[in-house]
């Protein structure tokens, strides 16, 4: 199974006789292996013509955008917070229902992340509750297209136009989502991809950045490489935040298995909300593609013990989930403030995410149907 094997073996360890199918599963095959072994051979391991090759690559699918390819999704969102602009003193609306690095980046550009509530149906941000957060310091909203759902970016790219700011996107969990059939990080002026192992493909660790400005982009590769552009000739204070041709190497071949993964997500989502009962299956809004990069449901009832009650009794009975994130970002030691968020409040505690990923057989879809509708039938 190769590189990420240790991660998933440990979920069977849980209940000894019973195998777990695992919440995530990173696929690495013959062709990721034999990619790494060239870029080994080449003798030429860090950025080199694999990163250029990937971000070629991965343009297509961002309607030929430009893309600068980093280390991770958080340095993708920091850089590219640090080359719209973003500094101290400006707000950036993001969701609160999200993962740290949302929050962190704006953070760590200086700028300060304003939390939005969200709409329960898609756990993206509300549109109405982002603009009623908008003052004259801020400079973006930054939706996240959470668990591979693309946000309202229809209603944000209209916002942002009539108050003059900036859209920018966390598609750290939808490469292939879409709405109206345009592709997530082709709406924003800067986007930001993940290729983290859970993430819908991997390079090991990686992250993309895409825009439409070539400025953007050109500080974007200022940025991730001590500001150099010609060796020894700094313009500006950056940072090594270089993918090297090994990850990118290992991207490649995933990227060309995305399409497919991504069709089989949904398909593998289709069958459980077909034949889930007791739990409240993920809502698709029109216009919009899924890509499924969580398949989460809720537990109606806004009870957090209850919730847990129906984890630890799926697992037991060979069913891997999580909750994806368990304490709202606002709340989180690293920022500690007091809002008002209720429907963030509400979907924390009713959220569970179950397997969906590609490597699913029928099997495991049918085990998952009848141990999630035998529990939820007894809560
Ligand atoms: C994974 C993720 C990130 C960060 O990506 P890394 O590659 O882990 O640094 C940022 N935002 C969201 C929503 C994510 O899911």
């Amino acid at each position: 199974m190769g590189l990420f094997k240790k991660k998933t073996a440990g979920a069977s360890a849980v209940s000894g006789a019973v195998t777990m199918i695992p919440a995530a599963k990173p696929m690495i095959g013959d062709e990721e292996r034999a990619a790494v072994d060239r870029v080994l051979r080449s003798g030429m391991m860090a950025q080199g013509p694999e990163v250029k090759a990937f971000e070629e690559e991965f343009s297509k699918h961002v309607e030929g955008r430009h893309c600068i390819a980093v280390n991770s999704g958080t340095s993708a969102l920091h850089l590219g917070f640090i080359a719209a602009g973003i500094k101290a003193g400006d707000e950036v609306i993001v969701p609160s229902f999200s993962f740290a690095a949302t929050a962190n980046s704006v953070a760590l550009a200086g700028g300060t992340p304003i939390f939005a509530d969200i709409d329960p149906r898609t756990f993206n941000m509300d549109p109405a509750h982002v603009e009623s957060l908008i003052t004259p310091r801020t400079k973006a909203i930054m939706p996240v297209h959470l668990y591979g759902h693309i946000a309202a970016v229809d209603q944000f790219e209209a916002m942002c136009k009539k108050h003059n700011i900036m859209l920018i996107e966390d598609s750290a969990q939808a490469h292939l989502a879409s709405m109206n059939g345009r592709p997530s990080g082709a709406w924003g002026s800067v986007a930001s991809f993940s290729f983290y192992p859970t993430k819908n493909m991997t390079s090991g660790e990686g992250g993309m950045v895409t825009t439409d400005s070539a400025d953007i982009a050109r500080m974007l590769r200022l940025l991730r490489n001590q500001g150099q552009e010609v060796i020894y000739q700094n313009e500006v204070v950056g940072f090594n935040n270089r993918m090297t041709d090994i990850h990118a190497a290992i991207g490649r071949v995933q990227l060309r298995k995305l399409p497919a993964w991504t069709i089989q997500r949904q398909k593998n989502a289709a069958y459980l909300s077909a034949n889930l009962k007791g739990v409240i299956a993920p809502y698709v809004a029109p216009n919009t593609t899924h890509a499924f990069h969580q398949y989460t449901v809720r537990i109606p009832g806004e009870d957090a013990a209850k919730r847990d009650h129906f984890m630890t009794t799926i697992r037991e009975r060979g069913i891997g989930c999580g909750v994806y994130y368990p304490t709202p970002i606002h709340r989180l030691p690293s920022f500690r403030l007091e809002l008002d968020l209720p429907e963030t409040e509400k979907v924390i505690k009713e959220c569970v995410s179950l397997p969906v990923h590609p490597s699913l057989t029928q099997a495991d879809l049918e085990k998952i149907v009848s141990v999630v509708n035998d529990v939820a039938s007894k809560l």
